[in-house]
């Protein structure tokens, strides 16, 4: 199967998904996640239409967003989807601050305070706010990064005062399991989560927090993800195929 064909049939299948839960499929973004592929199959797949592309690894990001605009491949939406350990946290500001390499257009793990507190202050160095989303572990399962649902009510006030961060929305990483259905709780409870903090700290009163946007679902279980509310999903394998490593 080609790039071009997966990346029809995932769409299909997120219009479908949309469809059941009455939603217009424009409303969802896809994010292929090109982790560990190579630029040429990044290029085949914008030949083929898509324009958002994540990366977990910032290094990796920067990489193929210098070697894209090198190429005279333009125009790509990077998204910073993985985890950022304070040391890497400059990267994000270099891939922010080079638009001609594409442009770094949302960092989906914000997953605790002091990296938070970091990107906004490298930003407000740089003259830029970041677009964020707070990465959430709704799960609970220990391996999982994210704020608890608890600690980021608590941490948020704060998080709200940092000058130049801007909150777009949630995100989480659902455990993984055989049958997606099972993870539809976590996918819920995030949508949930969602509608508090729109209660709770409103866009009009925090005009630096938009509160639009739910990342979740993976290509496991995209489908139950959309059918509950997500409006990002990130999905790798089924563009890609395996990756033969992490
Ligand atoms: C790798 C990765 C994905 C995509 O996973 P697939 O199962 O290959 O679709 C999504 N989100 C994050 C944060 C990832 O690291």
């Amino acid at each position: 199967m080609t790039i071009a064909e997966n990346l029809r049939q995932v769409k299909a299948r997120m219009a479908q998904a949309a469809q059941r839960a009455q939603r217009a499929p424009d409303e969802i973004t896809l994010v292929a996640v090109s982790k560990t592929k190579p630029l040429s199959l990044i290029a085949e797949t914008a030949a083929a239409g898509q324009v958002d592309f994540g990366e977990n690894r910032l290094e990796e990001l920067c990489q193929k967003a210098d070697a894209a605009a090198q190429s005279g491949l333009n125009g790509i939406r990077w998204h910073a989807i993985g985890t950022i350990q304070s040391r890497k946290a400059k990267l994000a500001l270099r891939a922010a601050a080079q638009p001609d390499s594409g442009q770094l257009c949302l960092i989906h793990a914000v997953d605790r305070p002091k990296i938070a507190q970091r990107l906004s202050r490298l930003a407000a160095q740089n003259n830029l706010s970041l677009d964020v989303l707070l990465e959430v572990n709704v799960s609970g399962e220990l391996s999982k990064h994210g704020f608890s649902p608890a600690s980021l009510l608590t941490a948020l006030p704060s998080l709200l005062d940092l000058p130049a961060l801007r909150y777009r929305g949630l995100m989480t990483m659902a455990p993984f399991v055989p049958d997606a259905e099972q993870v539809r709780p976590c996918f819920r409870q995030l949508r949930r989560l969602l509608n508090d903090l729109r209660h709770n700290f409103p866009p009009d009163q925090n005009p630096q927090a938009t509160w639009q946007h739910l990342s979740m679902g993976m290509t496991n279980d995209f489908e139950v993800a959309i059918e509950e509310g997500a409006t990002i999903v990130r999905v790798g394998t089924a563009i890609f195929g395996h990756r033969e490593y992490e």
